[in-house]
């Protein structure tokens, strides 16, 4: 594909040939080669607020934000200047800091399922170790994940994972030996049916269902009225954990997450990308009498060299307290409202049929390829979005100084620094871009 081959691009171009003699592919992490919508990866120089810079010095409002972590925008000045006081004292201890305990009680106190918490340096890790930990509480071997959810890139996850895995078009990556996917069972997300029938087979066997409980690997697809408590119910019968998967919806979707929203109490809850501020970090936490079985309060074992890293930990804690600050969050949330409404104006004028949703921070949109089309879980996204309409879309929009997530099955996010300019240009981007496409 052609699209985007200008010399708007040039350096980036130059960049990416260069990259892709040293890297697999040319990057350090799938779908930021811009397989799905082709043409060469934007090389960003530096980021300031909802903006960054490309290697050819175009500017850009940025709505993929590290893929979430940067609900601050890019180098807000309270966390430059807490990592820059930080820096000085010393990157790293392998020793407990005070800071630790302040990020701690400050995710306890905001997602409620949380009454204990153990940090880690990735949401892959998180999902790990929960599921491990979850295998260990219960002594069963099982799990159930669902189609088109993405829960990192451990072996036992990598059954139809959704977004990278699927745009690359690898149902199971290979190195993967089956005995590792052998006890993941998978259903179709929004299925209570599938769920249900699942544990009428396998009930005594499984340890957990590890659920997104906004879907934003595939697009973002809300949870139907009645899913997430049905699954709260099934697993609590069945003496199953319930793990919600918050690494994208953790302080996103709401301060207290996904499970504030709907007020569900999951058994664990994963945190990464938000927790983090733009850091590497994750986290899993949930009931006491769970979390005590981790090591070294009990047998199961999960360590890490960096976790905890001081860097880590001051950026995260500046930005939870940075959105917990009043009307924040709803300033967030208002901007992403609009930008939604935005949206699906902008395709009902054109005449094109967008399905956009959004919850919190968060938002996506869907090309369809007919009117009347509604995806609700992994099938339907398979079978209703259309990819090239979406790659046209994307690179319209990024000509017009917008970047978009490089894929349609990612979802968007909008940062406290979007503020009602950004939107308004983005929307009449957007209304220009669609205009051209129909
Ligand atoms: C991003 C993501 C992960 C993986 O986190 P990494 O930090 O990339 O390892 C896991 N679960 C969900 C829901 C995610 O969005």
């Amino acid at each position: 594909m052609t699209i985007g081959m200008t010399s708007r691009y040039a350096r980036s171009q130059e960049l990416f040939a260069a990259a892709q003699q040293l890297l697999p592919g040319g990057v350090n992490s799938p779908v930021r080669a811009f397989r799905s919508v082709g043409g060469t990866p934007i090389f960003v120089q530096r980021g300031a607020g909802p903006h960054f810079w490309d290697a050819d010095g175009n500017r850009y409002i940025d709505y993929v934000l590290s893929w979430g972590p940067l609900i601050l925008g890019h180098a807000h000045p309270a966390v430059v200047e807490a990592l820059a006081q930080q820096v000085t004292q010393g990157t790293s201890y392998g020793a407990p800091t005070e800071l630790e305990n302040q990020l701690a009680e400050l995710v306890i106190e905001m997602v409620p399922g949380i009454e204990m918490v153990r940090m880690v340096n990735s949401g892959t890790e998180a999902t790990m170790s929960a599921l491990r930990l979850a295998r260990a509480f219960t002594e069963r071997p099982k799990i159930i994940k669902f189609s088109g959810c993405y829960h990192g890139h451990a072996d036992m996850l990598l059954v139809q994972a959704g977004s990278g895995v699927a745009t690359l078009g690898l149902p199971d990556s290979p190195g993967v030996p089956s005995g590792a996917t052998a006890h993941t069972l998978v259903a179709e997300y929004n299925d209570l049916e599938a769920v249900r029938a699942l544990f009428k087979d396998h009930g005594p066997e499984i340890a957990a269902v590890i659920v997104e409980p906004v879907a934003g690997n595939m697009g973002l697809v809300l949870p139907e009225a009645g899913f997430l408590q049905g699954l709260r119910d099934i697993t609590r019968e069945a003496g199953s954990l319930l793990i919600f998967d918050e690494v994208m919806t953790g302080f996103r979707v709401a301060p207290g997450g996904a499970q504030s929203v709907w007020n569900i109490d999951p058994d664990l809850t994963c945190l990464g990308k938000v927790i983090g501020g733009g850091l590497p970090v994750g986290a899993y936490g949930g009931k006491r009498a769970i979390m005590e079985k981790v090591a070294p309060a009990g047998p199961m074992y999960q360590a890490g060299t960096l976790s905890g890293n001081p860097l880590a930990m001051v950026a995260g804690l500046v930005t939870l307290q940075q959105i917990r600050r009043a009307g924040a969050f709803e300033q967030i949330a208002n901007h992403t409202a609009a930008l939604a409404d935005g949206l699906r104006t902008a395709a009902e004028a054109a005449g094109i049929p967008l399905q956009v949703g959004h919850l919190g921070s968060m938002f996506g949109a869907y090309f369809l390829k007919e009117a009347g089309q509604r995806i609700t879980d992994y099938r339907s996204a398979r079978q209703y979005a259309d990819p090239q309409q979406y790659a046209r879309f994307f690179w319209l929009m990024a000509a017009r100084g917008v970047y978009l997530a490089p894929s349609q099955f990612e979802a968007g996010f909008v940062s406290l620094a979007h503020g009602e300019a950004e939107i308004v240009e983005t929307v009449t981007a957007a209304r220009e871009a669609l205009a051209e496409l129909a």
